[in-house]
């Protein structure tokens, strides 16, 4: 898989959940700020100043740029915590951290996000990933996730859902959700209460012209 054909892992985020949404910003390149976005996106900009922490057998590595080719996916991990042999100080085991501003709510938008991320950290250190983490900052806590099979098909079924609509160049058709939409930085832009009574017209104006 060439570079070119790498699929952010911010994206796969996007997609999980909306591809609608996915398609606005990634092939419209329609993005707007709201509150949520706003606040994420300075987080994970302080988080992802590179720096490293070393103690003995241990190392911490903070915004480090990660990808597959395997999996053809390519990101920042906000901090890959690196684990040392004694004798040849080879990592022996990774774990990936996301950091969150709010307080703990893990969903499967997140965790196959954590999980893009195991996948590329399995793929640079050539050491199988059974965990990764969660920090709430709010509540300063980690919760752990298990980078089990199910998790690594949806993260890669993800993927290939967004080669899908690359390859289609179509934006995929709104549907009103309250609980997703009413949050959604991008409902001005995506209008979907508006695709019924669009359609509806639409269909009102042919059928008047075929009746003309
Ligand atoms: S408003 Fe709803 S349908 Fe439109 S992009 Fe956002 S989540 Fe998707």
């Amino acid at each position: 898989m060439s570079d070119a054909d790498l699929i952010m892992i911010s994206a796969l985020q996007h997609a999980m959940f909306c591809q609608r949404q996915y398609a606005l910003i990634h092939l419209e390149q329609i993005w707007e700020e709201n509150r949520f976005t706003a606040e994420g996106e300075a987080l994970h900009e302080r988080v992802h100043r590179e720096r490293h922490e070393s103690r003995r057998l241990f190392r911490e590595e903070y915004g480090m740029s990660v990808r597959s080719l395997k999996f053809g996916l390519i990101g920042k991990c906000d901090l890959a915590e690196i684990w040392l042999e004694p004798e040849t100080k080879a990592p022996v085991r990774v774990n990936p951290v996301e950091f969150k501003r709010g307080r703990s709510k893990t969903n499967d938008v997140d965790r196959v996000q954590l999980c893009a991320q195991a996948l590329c950290l399995e793929e640079a250190f050539n050491l199988p990933i059974g965990k990764g983490e969660f920090y709430y900052l709010q509540e300063r806590r980690r919760v752990s996730v298990d980078i089990d099979e199910d998790l690594r098909a949806k993260t890669i079924s993800t993927a290939d859902q967004i080669r899908a609509i690359n390859a289609s160049k179509k934006t995929p058709v709104s549907s009103y959700e309250k609980k997703k939409c009413d949050g959604c930085s991008l409902i001005d832009h995506c209008m979907p209460r508006a695709v019924g009574s669009v359609s509806r017209y639409v269909r009102g104006q042919i059928e008047q012209c075929l009746a003309d």
